[in-house]
């Protein structure tokens, strides 16, 4: 039987406000254990929740990014469920009526082609404190910091038919929510977290029973989980047993996923509206403020990069990446006056040396700019792109600009015709055997041998030789 995998995602985005969604503490990550949760985070008795307005803004900004329908009225509800980590017993969140109803987004599949993934809606709610097993022989340590920490929960439709779409679709989401400046997307510290719901199904049949796959926090992770779920739900069908509803976890080293807990012991929230929030009503002067600002989002750049820089697809898809890729490669290649070649260079040996490096493209040693004049050096003919490659690995290691490099390491190209005559020279008496073959040998066959003696002049001009100039004076004097 041929099956088709169904996957849908909830994401969570910690929204990058100051202070929390109900609350004044600060939201700063990292902070000793319990220093940043006050009253309303603990929730002591006679505390009244206060809505932080610049989540609400943040959240609209994403509907109207996403091109979702906004909830013009939206209401915060109540989540019962007791954790030792939600001292309420309730977290606070939106049910019936979110700030962000249904939206859309793209997705480039493997083809190339574009594929459109509903999203159903996001909600904002608050964010639970941490348990800490480690550090406490037996005990549990609760960390309350993060209570109160405000989220957005981005619900997609089940649109995505392989893990690679679910990758796709993620990464578009984290694109997108660091564009807007709304989240920061780091994974590690748990800013961006993400639960896959995958089921299988013969082809064009009913959905089939999921499972959800919770906490994912990379991309790499999202794919193995999704895979491994995917052929252990066939395995169990083929075999004629069932697919449980129910919670899984993904566990890295092992690559696989273990259930968490079924449908049957999921909890009953008994959700209600909460009685100490009144609904959020956004009106048109509220919403255009919260837009005022919006930056050129991720695929309008995109399709600009290709058709204003004549860029292929794949290049700007990979530059517009993050913002601040895009902006370093648009300074390089307004310095450099040449696009193409400074789209090269930031996804070539500059994305290289930041991987080698754990870097990000904000901290790399060598700036838009500096790359520009390099490359303007190899437009203009100083260097070549061959040297170009020492020029860079020098701005790298600190030692200066690109002509700073050139000067020191003496690098500039020889154009010069007499400098390089005289190696000419030199290599043809050198090597009288070559010269000889040379000579005897076909046209079509010298063209092809040219290349050993092209190779002794680069190496004997330590690279610095004008390759074009080489050849025309090689084949002049051999001929000769
Ligand atoms: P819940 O209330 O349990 O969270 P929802 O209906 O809100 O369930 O769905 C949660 C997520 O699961 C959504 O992203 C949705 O697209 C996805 N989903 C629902 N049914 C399926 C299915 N059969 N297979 C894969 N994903 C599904
Ligand atoms: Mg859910």
């Amino acid at each position: 039987m041929q099956w088709e995998t169904v996957i849908g995602l909830e994401i969570h985005a910690q929204l990058a406000t100051r202070s929390k969604i109900f609350s004044g503490a600060s939201t700063a990550f990292g902070a000793e254990p319990n220093t940043q949760a006050c009253n309303v985070d603990l929730g002591l008795p006679g505390v009244l929740p206060v809505l932080n307005r610049e989540a609400v803004r943040m959240a609209v900004r994403f509907g109207v990014a996403i091109e979702a329908e906004l909830g013009r009225r939206s209401v915060f509800a109540r989540k019962n469920y007791f954790y030792p980590d939600l001292p309420k017993g309730y977290q606070i969140s939106q049910f019936e009526l979110p700030v962000v109803g249904r939206g859309q987004v793209e997705i480039l599949q493997d083809d190339g082609t574009a594929k459109t993934i509903g999203v159903t809606r996001a909600h904002l709610e608050e964010d639970a404190g941490k348990s800490l097993h480690e550090d406490f022989h037996g005990l549990t340590g609760i960390d309350l910091n993060r209570a109160g920490t405000p989220l957005l929960e981005i619900v997609s439709e089940p649109d995505m038919r392989s893990a690679r779409e679910a990758v796709a679709y993620a990464r578009k989401i984290h694109q997108v929510v660091r564009y807007l400046g709304i989240c920061d997307g780091n994974m590690q510290e748990g800013s961006f977290r993400m639960d896959a719901n995958v089921s299988v199904r013969p082809y064009g049949d009913e959905l089939g029973t999921r499972a959800e796959l919770k906490n994912l926090n990379s991309f790499r992770f999202l794919e193995k989980a999704i895979n491994f779920e995917v052929e252990r739900q066939i395995d169990r069908l083929e075999s004629g047993a069932e697919v449980v509803q129910e919670t899984r976890l993904y566990d890295a080293d092992k690559d696989e996923t273990r259930s968490m807990r079924s449908k049957e012991e999921a909890n009953d929230y008994r959700y209600f509206p909460d009685p100490d929030l009144l609904p959020v009503e956004l009106d048109d002067s509220f919403i255009a403020s919260a837009v005022k600002d919006m930056p050129e989002l991720p695929d309008a750049k995109r399709q600009r990069f290709g058709q204003e820089y004549g860029l292929t697809a794949y290049d700007a898809q990979l530059l517009t990446g993050s913002e601040a890729l895009a902006d370093y490669f648009e300074s390089a290649a307004r310095e450099a006056g040449d696009p193409k070649l400074a789209a090269n260079w930031t996804n070539g040996a500059v994305s290289a040396a930041l991987n080698k490096g754990g870097l990000d493209i904000t901290s790399s040693p060598v700036t838009a700019s500096m790359l520009g004049v390099m490359l303007k050096r190899i437009v203009d003919g100083t260097i070549s792109g061959k040297i170009a490659k020492q020029v860079f690995e020098g701005m790298w290691s600190g030692d200066g600009t690109a002509d700073e490099v050139i000067e020191a390491k003496g690098l500039k190209q020889i154009t010069d015709g007499g400098a390089i005559e005289k190696i000419v020279a030199d290599v043809i008496a050198a090597n009288p055997r070559q010269v000889e073959n040379y000579l005897a040998a076909e046209a079509a066959k010298q063209q092809k041998m040219l290349g050993f003696f092209v190779g002794q002049v680069m190496k004997q001009s330590r690279g610095k030789a004008n390759p074009r100039q080489v050849n025309e004076l090689l084949t002049k004097k051999l001929r000769g």
